[in-house]
């Protein structure tokens, strides 16, 4: 079931979900999140255990179809982390399924250049890593481009080559270096921290995809606590604190990159951060 945001419609196409241990947020206590029984099951599960998922928002905007990020991918060399390594998943046959097929993609947004968040940016074609939405334009934050091309990190380094290189070499790639309107309901944000060409996603000021500004509602409740992975935690948390506060105030639907479940909520300020309130959409 898709998104109505005025005109604007709004796809989740999941690629997997996967269980993370509580010292994802390295404040974080197993009594902080079993003090927010509201996160189960959709967002913790039944051991305590952020639940993340790992999906692509398709934004329809008029005739424009838009990309919000592509997860992890197929076939990609992730000795890491297992549930990235050499995957074969239906990913690409589910998103057609949705009525997305790869080449009727005219723009593909990633928040930032995390091997997550990348993934699907290419697919091997007889030993080649190759474009897989070959009529969009793909646009990456300025900084993070400048900041992963030079980074030895064994995460992420080589998920910008063969995940981000091959799109630049192909001409398909357009830096972000401002706040950028794609449609005239959808522009791009800049929300650095948690890398530093991070962005966001808003669609007027109704809805936004959060990118990696959040990975769970539990940091609703402690905009404080920074995630594994943040480049710049002290920007990074400051950001979550301006995305929040904007969330509020215009009672925006938020839609978390990583929020598993009904993947949607709004919040509300209270005395000690905000209140996340899960919404239903079918
Ligand atoms: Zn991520």
């Amino acid at each position: 079931m898709p998104w109505n945001v005025g005109d604007v419609r709004i796809t989740r196409v999941v690629e997997h979900v996967m269980p993370f241990t509580v010292d994802f947020f390295a404040a974080a206590t197993p009594a902080d999140v079993a003090a927010e029984a509201w996160l189960v099951p959709d967002f913790v599960d039944a051991d305590g255990r952020y639940l993340m998922s790992f999906q692509t928002f398709v934004v329809e905007a008029g005739a424009r179809r838009i990309v919000v990020d592509t997860c992890t991918g197929n076939s990609k060399d992730r000795p890491l982390i297992p549930q990235f390594d050499h995957q074969h998943r239906p990913f690409l046959k589910n998103l057609t399924a949705a009525g997305f097929a790869p080449d009727t993609i005219d723009v593909v947004v990633c928040t930032h250049l995390h091997v997550d968040h990348v993934g699907w940016n290419t697919r091997l074609v007889d030993g080649e890593w190759t474009p897989t939405f070959p009529r969009a334009r793909y646009l990456f934050g300025a900084a993070d481009i400048d900041y992963w091309s030079r980074s030895k990190d064994p995460l992420h380094a080589p998920a910008f080559a063969d995940s981000v290189r091959p799109v630049i070499d192909a001409g398909l790639v357009d830096a972000v270096t401002a706040d950028t309107a794609l449609t005239g309901e959808v522009r791009i944000v800049r929300t650095p921290g948690h890398t530093p060409g991070h962005m966001s996603v808003w669609i007027d000021d109704r809805c936004v995809i959060t990118g990696d500004v959040l990975h769970n509602p539990i940091q609703c409740r402690h905009p404080e606590w920074t995630a594994r992975g943040d480049v710049d935690p002290d920007l990074a948390r400051a950001t979550r604190g301006g995305l929040l506060q904007a969330a509020a105030a215009t009672d925006a639907l938020v839609l978390g990159t990583h929020f598993a479940g009904v993947g949607a909520g709004r919040v509300s300020s209270t005395a000690d951060g905000y209140r996340f309130t899960p919404e239903s959409h079918d």
